[in-house]
């Protein structure tokens, strides 16, 4: 007894409990540093006869691929030891002292450690070492799912394979395979060869963003497909890293490569080409018998490839413009005694859950497939928002969590101009890591049906491998953390942790991450005669800022001048000289410098009130927002703009003292993402009462509205008139459409 608490004190007085510092991502479950290193030389030995042959092939490949080091069967003094314990408390426990311990429960349970063990090695100055530490590990939720779209981009087998392997190496353990949608149907299905034949390509891809008008397209034959060989070889490799697949078959909405294959598919049985644009089509599946059993021949081979127990049936944004005006749909909604429309939705997928479900699979689908009643085994993919998620899981379904807002890996990881074009939206990396995947609402009954989460990748925007990459790194190691561990760390040592170890990891393992975490964070405020930008570096660095001028008063002349320090004041003058200029900011590490736009007016840093408050998610800088000097980029990143979501919008400016001519109001016009110009401005001047009058009122037109202004006035009142709603047709039609403002420029 004595020994023993000898020991323990020991051990206590002499080991750390370092959590923050350890390397690891996700973090595990506890971490103690003992003291002293283990240098590990360039051959080692291993006991390994526990380990699956997967596994062993899996260590050797990684100490060799990113340490050189090799491994060798000398059994005498073996530097790594592997025990299989099915009695562990925790999925597995690393030791490093003299001896390397790993002990684990099941093969994946070692193959995690193997991944552990990789990330606690350090390589300096071609000196490998480990620290001591004693290292204890379990995850925290099953479904740790990454989603690939291989639909609007087609990725080959071995970036997909790839794709695994870094998600692996990083502990997901579920790979969401979206293999058919409307611009391309992807997987090799016997009896449709159409389906891949012609479903497969498309003749032209739009070039730019959506939004943008007119639209362009690059007419070249586009597409691919993985056939039922490549994709056995696929689940079968996934399946070596612990990774489960889950195929998605889209049903009945985003069908339009199947209709393009077999025009009878759909309601108005007429040939349409596999779309080159993206978006929602009102081309679905028809709800008549022979498209239900086309649907289930599909599945029946799609079954026989996927062991997974889910298998995903899409389920999400299906108009319903087709099946109102179908004969034949109207007769399955009169012989079911169905009310209507939404309620064929529900039979539609009622009739794919209980064909699948009698072949003993699950099914799992988008968030609309809740609206008309599941079978108890069905789970759902809560992604607008968390709301689907807590009705499902108080429904007592399954439910995996992967919200737009924190899940959407298509989103802009930045507002710097260098982003490559996404679809819009805005995701940083600390807004991911910020994120918990059990919603705060849930009651703790329906907690326990929270399986876990994912990120989804849509591929619109993203056009080669090496920007899947940049898309999803290092934001999966943000949500791993979530997702996995049990003890994570604060984000600024996740960061540092990041940086330190990860980097580096990266890096030898060639993945194109997004360096957008190190731009510096712009920080706007007002001052006495205008605003002031302050550049604030997250690593203690000496950032470089350099002026260029675009000067009226010399022509088109460019000035370069270093600014000292990281902050800059704009100031508002009754002449403006300059019509903007470019800060251009070096860090040692960024690629390369990064460009900052800004606008010089006279309404810079002036009051604002708004009396109607931009929604919480896009509010930005608040009323400062306006008159920053930054004018909102296009397409949108997610910030620099306010966004409303009401029929008026009221906001007050004080006016500069100087006569004012023009003010130019700035909106967004991003249709696809339901932001839409308002229909007009009317502009109130306050009388000496404090009572406001309507001076005028303006049509909007265009994007950057010029209002010509004959008032004298110290403060004007903007009242913001937003269409009634979207026009049919489009997206969100029937809806309150958004209006984004920024910035509003006084001359
Ligand atoms: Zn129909």
């Amino acid at each position: 007894m004595i020994i023993r608490f000898l020991v323990g004190f020991i051990l206590t007085a002499f080991s750390q409990q370092v959590i923050a510092q350890c390397s690891i991502i996700p973090t595990p479950s506890s971490y103690l540093e003992v003291g002293g290193e283990h240098s590990l030389e360039k051959q080692i030995s291993v006991v390994s006869t526990s380990l699956s042959k997967g596994n062993r092939d899996f260590l050797k490949e990684q100490l060799n691929n990113l340490f050189s080091i090799e491994l060798i069967t000398v059994k005498k003094k073996p530097t790594i030891q592997f025990l299989r314990s099915e009695k562990l408390n925790s999925s597995y426990e690393i030791h490093v002292g003299e001896t390397i311990i790993i002990t684990y429960k099941t093969d994946a349970d070692a193959f995690y450690a193997i991944a552990s063990l990789m990330q606690l090695i350090d390589e300096k100055a071609g000196v490998v070492t480990v620290k001591k530490c004693e290292i204890s590990d379990s995850p925290q939720f099953q479904w740790r799912g990454l989603h690939l779209d291989v639909a609007r981009h087609f990725f080959t087998v071995d970036e997909v394979k790839r794709y695994i392997d870094l998600m692996a190496f990083y502990k997901f353990n579920t790979f969401h395979w979206h293999l058919t949608d409307d611009q391309g149907w992807r997987i090799e299905i016997k009896q449709y060869p159409r389906l891949t034949e012609v479903g497969a390509y498309r003749d032209s891809t739009l070039v730019g963003h959506y939004n943008a008008s007119p639209r362009v397209y690059e007419k070249k034959k586009y597409g691919g497909f993985y056939t039922q060989e490549e994709i056995k070889e696929v689940v079968a490799y996934a399946a070596q890293k612990y990774v489960t697949v889950v195929p998605e078959i889209e049903l009945p909405g985003h069908a339009r490569a199947a209709i393009a294959a077999y025009p009878e598919l759909s309601c108005t049985e007429q040939f349409l080409p596999v779309p080159g644009l993206w978006g929602v089509f009102d081309d679905i599946f028809c709800s008549k018998p022979e498209t239900v059993q086309f649907l289930k021949n599909v599945l029946d081979e799609v079954v026989e490839l996927f062991p997974a127990d889910y298998i995903h049936i899409g389920g999400d944004e299906a108009p319903k413009e087709r099946w109102n005006h179908c004969e034949k749909c109207e007769k399955v909604i009169s012989e079911n005694g169905l009310a209507d429309a939404h309620e064929l939705q529900s039979y539609f997928i009622q009739q794919m859950d209980d064909y699948l479900t009698a072949k003993g699979k699950k099914i799992i689908g988008w968030d609309e497939i809740l609206e008309g009643g599941l079978s108890t085994n069905a789970a759902v993919m809560s992604w607008r928002g968390e709301e689907g998620g807590i009705e499902a899981a108080n429904q007592k379904h399954n439910v995996v969590m992967s919200p737009t807002t924190y899940c959407y890996f298509d989103y802009y990881q930045s507002g710097s101009a260098d982003e490559p074009l996404a679809i819009g939206g805005f995701l940083p990396l600390e807004k991911v890591y910020n994120y918990s995947i059990v919603p705060k609402e849930i009651t703790a009954i329906a907690k326990k049906y929270i399986l876990g989460g994912q990120a989804n990748l849509w591929t619109e925007y993203i056009e080669d491998f090496e920007q899947v990459e940049y898309m999803v790194y290092p934001r999966a190691l943000a949500l791993i953390q979530n997702l996995w561990s049990k003890n994570k760390v604060n984000y600024n040592d996740f960061l540092a942790v990041f940086s330190t170890y990860q980097e580096p990891l990266l890096q030898k393992m060639k993945v194109n991450y997004s360096r957008s975490v190190y731009l510096p964070e712009l920080k706007i405020s007002r001052t006495e005669n205008g605003v002031e930008y302050t550049f604030v570096s997250k690593r203690n660095e000496e950032l470089k800022l350099t002026k260029e001028t675009n000067r009226f008063d010399m022509g088109i002349g460019l000035q370069i001048g270093e600014l000292e320090g990281n902050s800059y004041e704009s100031q508002r003058t009754i002449f403006q000289l300059e019509e903007g200029y470019s800060i251009n900011l070096k860090s040692s590490f960024l690629p390369k410098p990064i460009k900052y736009t800004f606008k010089n007016h006279s309404g810079l840093g002036l009051p604002v009130q708004l009396i109607t408050k931009p929604h919480p998610k896009y509010s930005t800088n608040g009323d400062l927002t306006l008159v920053d000097g930054v004018v909102g980029a296009r397409p949108w990143k997610g910030d620099q703009w306010l966004g409303f979501n009401e029929k008026e919008t009221e906001i007050i400016v004080d006016l500069p003292e100087n006569n004012v001519t023009e003010i130019t109001v700035g909106f967004l016009d991003a249709k696809g993402s339901w932001i839409y110009l308002p229909q007009s401005i009317v502009l109130l001047v306050e009388d000496e009462n404090g009572v406001w009058k309507k001076s005028k009122e303006v049509f909007i037109t265009e994007e950057y509205q010029k209002i010509d202004l004959s008032v004298k006035a110290k403060r004007l009142k903007f009242k913001v008139i937003s269409i009634d709603e979207i026009p049919k047709g489009n997206e969100g039609a029937g809806f309150q459409p958004w209006t984004f403002i920024d910035e509003i420029i006084i001359k």
